[in-house]
């Protein structure tokens, strides 16, 4: 599933591509209903709109709409199996096409989905569309300060905390594992037991992980492709996600998989043990 780096390496491709234009109509595939909510309504309301910005929330991409009096967004989350991908009106079709925006320089932005279990919708605020998310994890106000503020006092496992997009937007199940083995932090650990030392390695280590997936364009494990239809590389540099039995590049013990609140949960025994001390981790390496 798309998360924060994924999400936000769309954004990045669509920004200069389709700020500005004008949306000159919209086609909705047949038996896409689930997937374009309000879809009698949708493509008048959205005909003639000057798309005015995107902004990313957490795993959701919020078009500005301009013109037509009251501000509209249209909001879109990829889910699964979604795409948005960023095409000429002529060129070669694309597979599972739920719906087509086009717009006026004869570009249109083609929303794509095997499974149907993305949404694009229309509401009049971000936070419509979002409800309540937590802060976001790259901006410059989602300090230590802030991740202790978030993790203290809850007693549910650090990686349960880490995948609740009402504690901290935009982090799935790839960048949860992937951060937790970066911050040596055992993934059942519970969020309010967190020292401070482990507090700041693991806040500095979920910003490492989703710039460092930002960098490579994102994680393509199935299904997801930027904007133009490609692959990112991230899958080829994770740390622990999906390498079960295999050697840490770290210390060689054998990757293990366990279920964490029903999701798999992927980390190395001995870099990430259940009783990590303040102290045993100063001797290890002291930061
Ligand atoms: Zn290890």
């Amino acid at each position: 599933m798309p998360e924060l780096p994924e999400v936000e390496t769309i954004r990045r491709d669509l920004l200069p591509h389709v700020v500005g234009r004008t949306i000159t109509g919209v086609r909705v595939a047949p038996g896409a209903e689930r997937v374009v909510r309000g879809d009698d309504t949708f493509a008048r309301r959205l005909a003639g709109r000057r798309i005015g910005d995107i902004l990313r929330r957490g795993k959701y991409l919020l078009f500005r709409l301009d013109g037509k009096g009251e501000p509209l967004f249209l909001a879109v989350h990829l889910r699964m199996t979604g795409s948005l991908l960023f095409r000429r009106s002529g060129d070669p079709p694309d597979a599972y096409i739920r719906a087509v925006i086009a717009l006026d320089d004869g570009s249109e932005l083609r929303y794509a989905d095997l499974r149907k279990l993305g949404q694009m919708w229309l509401v009049d605020s971000p936070e419509e569309a979002t409800g309540r998310l937590g802060p976001e994890p790259l901006d410059a106000a989602f300090t230590a300060a802030k991740l202790r503020g978030i993790l203290s006092g809850r007693r549910a496992p650090v990686k349960s905390v880490l995948l609740d997009q009402r504690a901290i937007a935009g982090i799935g199940n790839i960048y949860a594992d992937e951060a937790l083995f970066a911050g040596r932090i055992h993934p059942l650990r519970l969020a309010g037991s967190l020292s401070e030392a482990e507090v700041r390695r693991l806040h500095r280590a979920i910003r490492r992980v989703l710039n460092d997936a930002l960098g490579n364009r994102g994680s393509s494990f199935r299904d997801y492709v930027d904007a133009a239809g490609r692959e990112g590389t991230h899958q080829l540099r994770v740390k622990v996600f999906r390498r079960t039995g295999q050697p840490c590049y770290v210390c060689g013990a054998e990757i293990a998989r366990i279920k964490v609140g029903g999701r798999s949960t992927h980390f190395c025994p001995h870099c990430q043990p259940e009783g990590d001390t303040d102290v045993a981790t100063t001797k290890r390496r002291p930061d």
